[in-house]
């Protein structure tokens, strides 16, 4: 970059973030210093990684600091480090866009809804927003940075009305100082440059972060006797004096190696924040110290607040890693399965070979220990939760765990136990599968399913029509990953999952007597020769009861919600044929089999046949292959009966 300014737009969902920020926000004004001093401690993070590869590059600067410098008069304040710092292009990369994916839709929908005043501190710390929570307190902010190993620095400023500048300039040393020109206070609103507001921001929320946070604060001093100024009888003028002296504003008592009863809940609570830049309380968390042969502490979270990018595949995971207190790596994949990626915290592990890279961490023995574990002890928090908080958790997470029935076989009945649906009969509420067994009717055999993306559609599914008959319950599974959960647990306390949709259901009853199928033989040979390249089979159904027809599958035949999602993911789906079920009870049916007995050669036999096809289509919330012919022929049958 040349040394010249340069002003430079914001994409457009980081103004808008920054709108909703500098005019929605109006409590909690003060998290902006724990967003700071926490990228902060991050930079430091990363420097300190990176001295493990490159021992040389502190140079002199080997003590860690972040430093706060508040000025009253001029009203700023400025949070310093000397941590790893930004080139100029890692600024434009880093400040100025929103890494996460998923943002500009959610704003954008939020802009169109006018629902901006619905947006909560709360909702708004979900994008991580970091950085720009200056702008709450700030009309302006100024960033300049030098990345170690860098001769330049960069200079980054911005009002927060549209754009920012980039200038090159120089710092004598590395790290990062952000500068805030802070706002007038309202009435009765803190003042961020007086000294004891800035004191407890930081007791309450950065107490613990693992380097000092400095301050020059003034003090009194005794002034010694040499020094004294006497009065004219003899008496010291005063017998101290204010001196300004750096103090270390927290106590850096890493939180998860303290004793679980000395820690306070607000204090697990800031900790979660600070370490998951999310602003929202956590739902619930684990702290343990395993002693032993191997020794390690974890400290682990549940966030209450499912993440916009949750399914996105270049997400960060949410462990750090730490060795004896010192920060070793963060975004810890080793240490958690995918399915568990929801979870954040820390763990310590006093054993770890410091020299181990990240390619090998998977196989070291000890990782691999903990990672096991850690995924226990995690599917143990969640099964002994009540039942209230287990909701809340599985209104926002149900999805990804549920993706541990595919990839982790050794914990499939553990999680099995985790996953809950919505049935037929549970009125909105979710069912375990326990509690589906125990309500099973005595004649009862498999515990049935149906899927598909739509919760009411699935409800009055034609499908479920003798199920229903028979007082059976039936899980709706309305998640894309249940398809993927029906092909691995296939089984659960010795009970078959069947599928509602597919194959003949054996509900003893209601089998279509052979009598009574082979009349409808011919004709079924008959509507399915005009069907011939749609469908595989016409045969009697014993699903229906008021429904005319619908599509099944053969039982191993992949669902019509597994085709639809392959079609939308853009993958290829075989395409596989269905069977046309007929309800041969139904009167309209036999209607038609009079027809066809009277006069095979009848016109109207070919449309009905279309008709029946076109039925089942739409019975199950599918498109048929020619709307107008539908309706004119359902106008025609209605002028008929009319
Ligand atoms: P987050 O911290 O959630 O990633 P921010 O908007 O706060 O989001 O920061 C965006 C990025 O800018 C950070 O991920 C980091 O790469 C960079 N950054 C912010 N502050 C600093 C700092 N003090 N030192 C070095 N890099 C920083």
């Amino acid at each position: 970059m040349d040394s010249k300014k340069e002003t430079h737009q914001f994409k457009t969902e980081v103004q808008q973030l920054l709108n909703l920020i500098i005019n929605s926000l109006y409590s909690n004004k003060d998290i902006f210093l724990r967003e700071l001093i926490s990228n902060s401690s991050d930079a430091i993070d990363k420097l300190r990684f990176q001295t493990q590869t490159e021992p040389d590059i502190l140079g002199d600067d080997t003590e860690f600091r972040i430093k706060i410098v508040a000025d009253k008069e001029k009203r700023t304040i400025e949070v310093s480090d000397n941590g790893i710092g930004m080139t100029s292009d890692e600024v434009l990369e880093n400040i100025g866009t929103i890494a996460k994916s998923g943002t500009a839709a959610f704003l954008e929908a939020m802009e169109a809804s006018k629902k901006q005043d619905l947006l909560t501190p709360e909702l708004i710390g979900q994008f991580g927003v970091g950085f720009y929570s200056s702008f709450i307190v700030a009309e302006k902010v100024t960033l300049i940075t030098r990345a170690a190993g860098s001769e330049t620095a960069t200079r980054w400023e911005s009002s927060g009305d549209g754009s920012f500048t980039i200038e090159e300039t120089a710092k004598d040393s590395r790290g990062t100082t952000v500068i805030l020109n802070l706002k007038k206070p309202e009435k009765d609103e803190q003042d961020f440059t007086e000294e004891w507001t800035i004191r407890g921001i930081i007791k309450k929320h950065s107490d613990f972060v693992s380097y000092p946070i400095l301050m020059d604060v003034e003090k009194d001093e005794p002034i010694p006797e040499k020094e004294q100024i006497l009065d004219k009888d003899n008496k010291p003028v005063a017998t101290t004096r204010k001196v300004r002296k750096e103090e270390t504003l927290n106590s850096m008592k890493a939180i998860w190696a303290r004793d679980k009863k000395e820690v306070s809940d607000d204090e697990y609570k800031e900790f979660y924040k600070h370490i998951s830049h999310d602003w929202n309380d956590p739902l619930t968390h684990i702290h343990l110290k395993l002693e032993g042969t191997t020794e390690y502490s974890m400290l682990l979270y549940i966030p209450s607040k499912a993440p916009f990018d949750m399914f996105h595949q270049e997400r960060k995971h949410g462990i750090q890693l730490y060795c004896k207190r010192v920060f070793i790596m963060e975004d810890c994949k080793e240490l958690l399965p995918e399915y568990l990626r929801f979870v954040k915290g820390v763990v310590d592990a006093p054993d770890l070979n410091l020299n181990v890279s990240r390619e090998i961490l998977q196989q070291d023995r000890l990782v691999r220990n903990i990672h096991k574990n850690v995924v226990k002890k995690i599917l143990d928090l969640l099964a002994g939760m009540e039942k209230d908080e287990y909701e809340k958790f599985y209104n926002e997470f149900g999805p990804v765990i549920k993706e541990g029935t595919h990839t982790d076989w050794e914990n499939k009945d553990k999680i099995a136990e985790l996953i809950r649906y919505k049935t037929t009969k549970s009125d909105g509420d979710l069912v375990s599968l326990a509690t589906y067994i125990e309500n099973m009717k005595p004649d009862q055999k498999e515990i049935y399913y149906i899927t598909g993306d739509n919760l009411s559609s699935l409800i009055d599914s034609p499908h479920l029509e003798q199920l229903k008959e028979k007082d059976y319950e039936v899980l709706l599974m309305t998640d894309p990953v249940d398809e993927w959960v029906t092909m691995s647990l296939t089984e659960y306390k010795e009970k078959k999952l069947k599928s509602a949709e597919k194959g003949d259901l054996d509900l003893e009853l209601d089998k279509v007597d052979d009598k009574k199928k082979d009349e409808y033989t011919a004709l079924f040979e008959y509507v399915k020769s005009f069907l011939e390249d749609k469908v595989k089979e016409v045969r009697p159904s014993s699903k229906l009861k008021d429904s005319v027809c619908c599509l099944s599958g053969d039982a191993n035949d992949m669902s019509a919600y597994m085709e639809k999602l392959l079609k939308s993911s853009g993958q290829e789906a075989p395409g596989v044929k269905r069977v046309l079920e007929v309800n041969v009870d139904h009167p309209a049916i036999a209607g038609i089999k009079d027809l066809f007995e009277k006069d095979k050669d009848n016109e109207r036999l070919k449309d009905y046949s279309n008709l029946l096809l076109d039925m089942a289509i739409i019975g199950e919330g599918g498109k048929v292959e020619n709307p107008s012919r539908f309706s004119k022929m359902v106008g025609d049958l209605m002028s008929n009966a009319l």
